[in-house]
């Protein structure tokens, strides 16, 4: 009988291998595998090399200069250790390669003697120095090879503590590999990306991919593996973000609303200006989605002051000419209030039918819903929303709350995305009565650098909002060299003269009638020192530098009335200097503050000062931004020259991108569903969209991926059951 062909083996079935079944792998180094959360050989296989030792590529000894920084290939002669001044340990070894010899120094790394012992070799990674006369490297990155041969060696990230070393890791990986071959036995690794796939974006075979990434003969394949392994984890995540939203769609019955309605229609014959050309084009991608059967969700992306109030707005109108009702939820009661106000004004003489009566009119009404309102307002509101008397609520997290029920909610709106979850949205989205789901639009003027938007919201379509209204005068940003602590004094006479010059241009503005907002050291630590230094800052300005002005304070532990009493002096002019925490960050919308100081800048992130400057330059007076700090630390530095440079939020979010790395844009939304061991948003931007468009060819052909069993049996593995269900198995 002939025997069937053997399919070849599967990242599930190495994931049911656990690493003991590997030679020289007993109960103590799977332990200590576990603890780097490498329990079995799929595990294992995708432990990449953190970096490769380029052993073609090393120098000699001799050949160094002092200064010269390199990497050099040598054998331990002898170790020593000893304490020094301070009870430091300092440890000493004398290492050589056949061209010479030199000393290794090592400050408070005790354990570097038993790591260098007499006679094993090192690739040591440092900048030679002379000392006495003597060649020498200051605690330099040491790379123990071990047994391992070959041109390129690749370094895994290993526990001295637990006792695995680089080399183990070679070695077990080695095997795993040979044992998976026809020749040893095994049947070969699976490949479930479509061949045609692979050859269009020019991608090597996953088994040779696995095999160059960890045993490369040069760099080049190297980077040949690399492209293939970063694909394919992109594009596990795309799918899932892609199906994801299909099978929403599926299972989703949304509102057909009507757009181009009487409210719309009065709402743009009663703006003061044109809309500006972005703004057309996202009310006309939104109202493409309204009119569909199935529910929005998309993602509106606009910088700060872009106008994406009035897009919601519109939006909002569409739902309320079908006779249905409208949410915005806002992350702050500041914003929600602020939202509530602008909404209203926005909105005033338009009229809706009433229900109560046939050809009657009453005004549209927007309300607000916070945790402020006293409980018979609370219940007076929650009655009117169910009977549909209120046509938009506006409010923050108290509009998911229990008990809140709306007669038929037909858009919810969300602001500043990024300080909600996804459960925030569904919760949303359940608010309603009614069976059929409202759309979603979800805002954020947090500017995502496209290929990150893409992953991070790949489950929404997305609309920008790249065009500011004319007529805004541009914000000069300056920065100022001084620490932004004010009752520390500064530190030297330049600051102090840079300082006082900025108060004193500062005066100025006020005395022309405008406002400023000064915003106080930030302090991660804990609100109550926050207020304190903010109660500092504001007793010192009162005194010495705004002394005679109106000033107002702004924390987060005032009273809601107290807030609300303090903003509204502000709004009308009544106060010239309001002196706040971050709270002011987000939606506040002043046009007469024309000026935004910054205390202690550095201590904020490119995203937050960016929205803080934000608050100026909404009205038509030049508007200033005064960033208050000292470099500090070199990325301190790049953060607010980029800042000075630049006043466009994408250019500022690729920046961020490109100082903080990816980690803090995915956090918790890609929790449990995140297997990107390789792939970086940043290095691989083009692949993000290469994965994207192919992820959507797939899905598209075949929404349920029947055609690529082995792929959809790829992407189990890596979801969550629950999701694997609702999304693989219609
Ligand atoms: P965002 O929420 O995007 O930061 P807003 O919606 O708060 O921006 O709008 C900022 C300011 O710009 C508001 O005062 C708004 O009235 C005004 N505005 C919005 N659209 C336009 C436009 N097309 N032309 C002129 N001003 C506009
Ligand atoms: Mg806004």
């Amino acid at each position: 009988m002939a025997s069937e062909p053997r399919p070849p083996i599967t990242l599930a079935e190495l994931a049911q291998k656990p690493v003991t079944d590997l030679k020289g792998v007993g109960d103590r180094k799977a332990k200590a595998l576990a603890e780097g959360e490498v329990q079995n050989l799929l595990d294992l296989i995708t432990y990449y090399p953190r970096r490769y030792i380029d052993r073609t590529n090393q120098a000699l000894i001799s050949e160094l200069m002092a200064g010269d920084e390199a990497s050099v290939l040598v054998t331990v002669d002898r170790c020593t250790s000893r304490r020094v001044k301070g009870g430091r340990v300092l440890v000493n070894a004398v290492v050589g390669d056949q061209s010479g010899r030199m000393q290794l120094v090592f400050f408070n790394q005790a354990w570097r003697e038993r790591q260098l012992v007499s006679g094993k070799e090192a690739v040591v990674y440092g900048k030679m120095e002379l000392f006495r006369g003597q060649r020498q490297m200051t605690n330099p990155v040491v790379d123990l090879v071990g047994d391992q041969t070959g041109r390129i060696v690749p370094v895994y990230a290993q526990s001295e503590k637990s006792g695995i070393y680089t080399g183990d890791v070679a070695r077990w990986v080695a095997e795993t590999l040979r044992r998976t071959l026809p020749a040893h036995g095994g049947r070969g690794l699976a490949d479930p990306v479509p061949r045609g796939l692979l050859r269009r974006h020019d991608l090597t075979g996953r088994e040779e991919a696995l095999r160059l990434i960890h045993q490369p003969d040069s760099m080049a394949e190297v980077m040949t593996a690399r492209r293939r392994l970063v694909f394919d984890e992109l594009l596990r995540m795309q799918l899932a973000l892609v199906l994801r939203k299909r099978a929403i769609e599926r299972t989703s019955k949304g509102i057909v609303h009507i757009t181009g309605g009487p409210l719309v229609t009065q709402l743009h014959a009663k703006l003061p200006f044109p809309l500006t050309g972005a703004q057309h084009r996202a009310i006309d991608e939104i109202a493409a989605d309204l009119r569909r059967t199935v529910p929005m969700h998309r993602l509106l992306q606009g910088d700060v002051g872009a106008g994406k109030t009035l897009v919601a707005v519109a939006t909002m109108l569409a739902a309320i000419d079908g006779g249905h009702q409208a949410a915005i939820m806002a992350p702050t009661e500041v914003l929600a209030e602020q939202h509530w106000l602008g909404i209203r004004s926005l909105l005033e003489g338009l009229t809706v039918e009433s229900k109560a009566s046939l050809f009657a009119e009453r005004p549209l009404r927007v309300e607000l819903l916070t945790n402020r309102l006293t409980a018979a307002e609370r219940r007076r509101v929650l009655a009117d929303l169910q009977a549909g008397e209120i046509d938009i609520a506006v409010g923050t997290h108290a509009l998911i709350q229990e008990g809140v029920v709306f007669g038929s909610l037909g858009v919810a709106v969300i602001d500043e995305q990024h300080r909600f979850g996804v459960e925030q949205r569904a919760a949303l989205r359940e608010r309603s009565r009614g069976d059929a789901q409202p759309d979603v639009l979800v805002m954020t003027a947090t500017p995502i650098p496209r290929t990150a938007a893409m992953t991070v919201y790949g489950d929404l379509d997305v609309s920008v909002l790249d065009e500011l209204p004319p007529g805004r005068t541009p914000i000069v940003t300056r920065w100022v060299k001084a620490s932004g602590t004010l009752d520390e004094g500064p530190e030297d006479l330049e600051s102090a003269a840079n300082l006082e010059a900025m108060w004193a241009e500062i005066r100025a503005q006020i005395g022309e009638g405008r406002q400023v907002y000064v915003v106080c050291p930030l302090i991660d630590l804990s609100e109550k020192l926050e207020v304190a230094s903010a109660e500092e800052t504001f007793d010192r300005l009162l005194n010495v530098e705004l002394e005679g002005f109106r000033l107002g304070l702004l924390h987060g532990r005032l009273t809601p009335a107290e807030k609300d009493q303090t903003m509204e002096l502000f709004r009308s002019g009544r106060l010239d200097v309001l002196v706040a925490t971050t709270v002011i960050e987000v939606g506040v919308d002043v046009p007469n503050a024309t000026v935004m100081v910054i205390l202690d800048a550095d201590r904020f992130g490119i995203a937050q000062l960016h929205q803080l400057r934000g608050r100026v330059g909404r009205g038509a007076h030049a508007s200033t931004c005064w960033l208050v700090g000292e470099a500090g630390t070199p990325d301190g530095e790049a953060r607010l020259q980029a800042l000075v440079d630049s006043t466009d939020g994408f250019e500022l979010a690729e920046v961020d991108l490109d100082l903080r790395g990816e980690g803090t844009i995915l956090g918790e939304r890609q929790k449990g569903r995140n297997d990107l061991k390789l792939a970086s948003l940043r290095r691989d931007r083009e692949v993000v969209g290469q994965a994207r468009q192919a992820a959507i060819e797939l899905v598209d052909d075949d929404p349920l991926l029947a055609a690529h069993p082995e792929l959809a049996a790829e992407l189990e593995l890596f979801m969550e059951p629950a999701d694997a269900e609702f999304l693989l198995k219609g």
